[in-house]
């Protein structure tokens, strides 16, 4: 497959570069520079304001769309008033004889029920474990109507769908060349924690770790929900929790590299946990919990540790054992799996069978 047009869907939640996106900008960023490696041409479609990427940026105005964490399972689809994402749809509808495939990484109900209508294939990477009815019933119906158009980052994310089968696992990946691994770091060096501060990523259990070790945790990442962040830090008085901002990627890698561990206490499935990589990349291990896409990138005593989601105990026995841990070892599992080229191979293999298998109907 020489030469494909690629045309990629952005989330409607944030401009590229807000980090309101989280892990999904950094999936469309890595897939942008992984596909164009492979000499394909990439254009993405965005809201306005978004970071210039690959050939072209179509920047479309409107109305953000909100955040589905946390909305529950229940949750009806709504669209605001003057809708980015119905704009951003009405856009790629307008260049669809200008591409040969549609990647969408948005987690909405919109560009699935509209895959149907599209004479060139839409493809859906998604971004999150199972959430309400109504994502779930539209997936699925993706699935019926145009099989073989689905992919997930992880097994554990398919297996919170009820129907895991439909999946394509695809992992993910980063440009890895931009990130410089650290050997050694202080004996006192601090802890990392990288993102969204919301509650579904467990900010707290890194807080009680935090007050029973004494150890200081460096935080990097958006502060998505700042009552939860000022709560997090009232109810753990013993914590030492240094807020560093929101760093783009180039600044956030050098300094996340002076850590002796990354910490991942989500209380959700995380679906991947782009954080991982990172970490890994710059040499750092990982300590999760034993739950999720982490559960599937974290090597349990070779590239970090796992432990019981909860487990507070566990977490700290794990902190004291991160010596044992290779750095290199770690920077190494990246280079092998979770590369850019790594990345561009496996979704071209499966833009391949979609190309094969397509049917116009
Ligand atoms: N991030 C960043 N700067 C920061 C903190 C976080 O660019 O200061 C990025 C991080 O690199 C990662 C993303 O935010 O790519 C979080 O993605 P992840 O998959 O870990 O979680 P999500 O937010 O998608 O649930």
């Amino acid at each position: 497959m020489d030469g494909l047009r690629v045309l990629i869907a952005s989330t409607p939640v944030g401009p590229l570069g807000s980090g309101i996106g989280g892990g999904v900008e950094l999936t469309l960023h890595n897939l942008v520079y992984g596909l164009g490696l492979r000499g394909h041409h990439v254009e993405v479609v965005a809201p306005a304001n978004s970071l210039h990427l690959g050939e072209r940026v179509h920047q479309i105005d409107g109305a953000l769309q909100i955040s589905a964490q946390g909305l529950g399972r229940g949750a009806l689809t709504e669209l605001p008033a003057g809708s980015v994402l119905a704009a951003m749809w009405s856009h790629i509808g307008s260049l669809q004889d200008e591409a040969d495939v549609i990647i969408n990484l948005a987690y909405d109900w919109l560009p699935f029920h509209l895959t149907q209508f599209f004479d060139v294939p839409v493809l859906h990477v998604v971004s999150m474990g199972s959430l309400s009815d109504a994502m779930d019933h539209v997936i699925t119906e993706v699935e019926r109507l145009r099989p073989g158009r689905l992919a997930v980052h992880s097994a554990a994310q398919a297996v919170t769908f009820p129907e895991p089968s439909i999946f394509r696992v695809v992992g993910n990946g980063i440009v890895v060349e931009r990130y410089d691994v650290q050997l050694t770091v202080a004996d006192d060096a601090p802890l990392g924690f990288v993102g969204r501060i919301s509650p579904e990523k467990g900010l707290e259990d890194v807080a009680e770790l935090s007050s029973r070790t004494g150890k200081r945790v460096l935080v990097w990442g958006k502060l998505q929900d700042k009552e939860y962040w000022h709560r997090v830090q009232a109810d753990h008085p013993g914590a030492t929790l240094d807020y560093q901002g929101f760093l783009p990627t180039d600044d956030l890698q050098a300094q996340l590299g002076s850590c002796a561990a990354l910490l991942m206490t989500p209380k959700w499935v995380e679906a991947f946990g782009n954080v991982a990589i990172e970490a890994m990349a710059v040499g750092v291990p990982v300590i999760a919990y034993d739950r999720g896409g982490p559960a599937e990138i974290v090597d349990d005593g070779v590239t970090g540790f796992l432990v019981s989601p909860g487990d507070i105990d566990a977490l700290v026995e794990a902190v004291a054992r991160v010596g044992e841990i290779d750095r290199a070892a770690c920077r190494q599992r990246v280079d092998d799996e979770y590369s850019s080229a790594a990345m561009a191979d496996r979704m071209l293999e499966w833009v391949g069978d979609v190309l094969a298998a397509r049917v116009r109907v």
